[in-house]
């Protein structure tokens, strides 16, 4: 563990802004190691685990065949409709989100087949090279890292299409790299407008749970999400939910991988093989509870606590900005995802800021992904979190952007409480 260097009145200063800080004098020149607590991470998932879905899953393995495992899985294959608002039929898988990414393209398309990818960041193209690698045609429609999916241009280029050789549309709602979050009624529009008859494929992984969706009445065909973002549970299951049309499409589709083929996890002649195999026992156990705490919860009141606790981030950020350091990737509040916040850093060392978090205080914050790279840092802010575990995050940032001496707007710490304080009643 590195120690932190000597303090700097300076920085206590700054930080102070008005008042001169009151530094006891016994330790104002030793360096002191802060670091002894509970580690807090703060990264785009895994996110933090709930102790009651931990505490559910430390138990001694049951009989698969029946009795209470059984009745846990029915009641977890009960719940996941509710979940994505669909009617459409649920597949768990053991594996993270790669895996569910997998079960999408090889149950509904064929050999040369081609997927039209919509850019809006890193994960639909990494997504769309899953589905290159297994046989079907990938174009991109190219985007920015800035902004979310332009819904004219999908329109234009499904009307370009008149052949349909365009078999499905791949889309994220939020991309986890850039933090944008994309309108996916908006983009269920253009499909319409440009009658096009291509699978609506939505990555939800980041999103499920945080951000409104309803699969169903913005006529979503696959929509895909993974246990350790914003459902709570650690990483190992990821989910599907298919449409009707998605389920037909099974049948010319010629990628079948034995595993994640739909045949008989659709069809099960015993619970056994909803699972393709053994059950992931200790993992149904803690997604049963994570979905127990989202009921209790409400999905909805959960998304207007997902936008509150983000508005206490944004307004953070806000606070911090400078013209050449701290500043939002995502510009239009309208598009930023509220599970997820990419801070770029201008001239400000963004690993720099992650280490002194990491080191200094315990605290793990999500990295700059590809174009990123020591140029953002990330905020997870999905799933069990509450006030005390986001102020703490912000303003230890806030304390170690001010360490390294490098200029902040103003307090993004004070800004964020007041974006709280209206809700604590
Ligand atoms: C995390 C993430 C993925 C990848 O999930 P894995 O579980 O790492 O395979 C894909 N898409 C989005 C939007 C994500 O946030």
């Amino acid at each position: 563990m590195v120690r932190s260097n000597p303090i700097d009145r300076s920085i206590v200063l700054a930080m102070a802004n008005t008042s001169p800080p009151q530094l006891d004098p016994e330790i104002a020149d030793r360096g002191i190691d802060l670091n002894f607590g509970r580690d807090l991470v703060a990264i785009p998932g895994p996110s933090i685990m709930p102790d009651r879905v931990l505490n559910a899953m430390a138990r001694p393995m049951p009989d698969i065949y029946s009795g209470e495992l059984v009745e846990t899985s029915d009641d977890i294959f009960r719940r996941l409709p509710g979940l994505a608002r669909t009617e459409g039929h649920p597949f768990v898988i053991i594996s993270n989100g790669h895996g569910a990414w997998q079960m999408a393209i090889s149950n509904t398309l064929a050999r040369g087949d081609k997927v039209l990818v919509l850019e809006s960041g890193r994960f639909a193209i990494a997504w769309g090279e899953l589905a290159a690698v297994s046989g079907v045609k990938m174009e991109i429609l190219p985007g920015s890292d800035d902004r979310p999916v332009d819904p004219e241009a999908l329109r234009a280029r499904l009307a370009d299409d008149p052949g349909h050789e365009i078999r499905a549309v791949l889309s994220v709602q939020t991309d986890t790299a850039t933090s944008v979050r994309n309108d996916v009624p908006a983009l269920r529009a253009a499909i319409d407008e440009a009658d096009h008859p291509a699978l609506f494929m939505v990555d939800c992984i980041a999103s499920l749970g945080c951000e409104p969706f309803e699969m169903d009445e913005w006529g979503v065909d696959v929509t895909v999400a993974a246990s350790q973002k914003g459902l709570m549970v650690p990483p190992g299951l990821a989910f599907l939910w298919a449409s009707d049309k998605a389920v037909a499409a099974y049948e010319r589709s010629d990628l079948h991988v034995g595993y994640l083929d739909w045949g008989r996890r659709l069809n099960p002649s015993q619970h056994y093989e909803l699972y393709s195999g053994t059950p992931p026992v200790s993992h149904l156990y803690g997604l049963r509870e994570a979905l127990v705490m989202i009921e209790e919860e409400g999905l909805e009141a959960r998304w207007d606590r997902h936008r509150a606790m983000a508005g206490a981030v944004w307004a953070a950020v806000d606070g911090w900005s400078t013209d050449d350091g701290i500043g939002f990737n995502i510009s239009d509040p309208a598009a930023r995802s509220t599970a997820v916040t990419t801070v770029r850093t201008g001239s400000i060392d963004a690993d720099e800021i992650r280490r002194r978090c990491a080191e200094g205080a315990g605290l793990t914050l999500g990295l700059g992904i590809g174009d990123f790279a020591g140029r953002a840092f990330r905020i997870g802010h999905m799933g069990h979190l509450n006030p005390p575990m986001l102020l703490g995050t912000l303003g230890t940032v806030e304390a170690a952007i001010v360490s390294m001496g490098a200029s902040i707007g103003t307090s993004g710490v004070a800004a964020a409480s007041a974006a709280l304080a209206p809700h604590l009643r």
